[in-house]
């Protein structure tokens, strides 16, 4: 359980000593921490135990630290929970802090375990204070922009009139892109898990949804088919330039 206060801080290294170190030192400093040694555990941990901050290992067997941070900056849930990360290469600090991964700072191994906590600590209260900024529940993009609160919808500057059911599909997409979701996933998030439809309703909301944002519905290009899985939200093609 997450005390109030007490931030979870979620582990993620390989190796058993130093693993156990900064286990050890973030308890010392006042954390809750959960570990794993496994890059693709590390996701599933994030969604099931929400964590407040991460310290991720660089070189990892399975998956390694840089996959998994650009699977967490493309995932809503987890696109900005902060990231440090454990480095050996020195060479890789430039992308482990660029753009491309955006990982919130990084320790060199081998690190004195006081600035680790130190860090780890700096990043906390950067990241609170930027969360207050983000609350505001707009979401803009090229040619894109909804308000979250007022349920207003624009495309290409011009008010779009959406059904709730169509606004809240299209938030989902929005808030969930680049990712395959079948039918009965997005019924039971859209829909939510309690109602009687059939999963081929969506199908029907999809093509309404196409014929109001896609510049070509027959071939659209946001809301893609996957075909013998679902629907994937394109959200690139938002940008004019790389729009088709
Ligand atoms: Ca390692």
């Amino acid at each position: 359980m997450n005390l109030p206060g007490r931030h979870k801080i979620l582990v993620v290294e390989d190796e058993p000593d130093i693993r156990e170190l900064v286990r050890y030192n973030l308890e010392q400093g006042g954390f809750e921490v959960i570990e794993t040694d496994d890059g693709k555990q590390a996701l599933a941990l994030i969604e099931k135990e929400r964590p407040s901050l991460l310290v991720l290992d660089l070189m990892l067997p399975n998956a390694d630290g840089l996959d998994i941070c650009k699977m967490l900056r493309q995932r809503p849930q987890s696109a900005a929970i902060p990231i440090v990360m454990l480095t050996a290469k020195a060479a890789e600090v430039d992308r482990v802090l660029g753009l491309e991964l955006g990982a919130d700072d990084y320790i060199t191994k081998p690190f004195s375990p006081r600035e680790l906590v130190a860090r780890v600590k700096a990043v906390l209260r950067r990241s609170e204070t930027a969360h207050v900024e983000e609350r505001r529940e707009v979401f803009e993009r090229g040619r894109l922009r909804m308000d979250f609160e007022s349920h207003e919808v624009w495309l290409d500057g011009s008010v779009l009139s959406l059904s709730l059911r169509e606004f809240e599909l299209l938030k989902f997409f929005v808030r969930n892109p680049n990712r395959v979701f079948d039918r009965l996933t997005i019924l039971d998030l859209v829909w939510g898990g309690d109602t009687y439809v059939e999963p081929r309703t969506i199908d029907v909301h999809v093509r309404r949804l196409r014929i109001l944002v896609e510049q070509d519905a027959s071939r659209p290009d946001l809301i893609q088919t996957v075909r013998g899985v679902g629907y994937k939200f394109n959200i690139d093609a938002l940008d004019p330039a790389l729009a088709s």
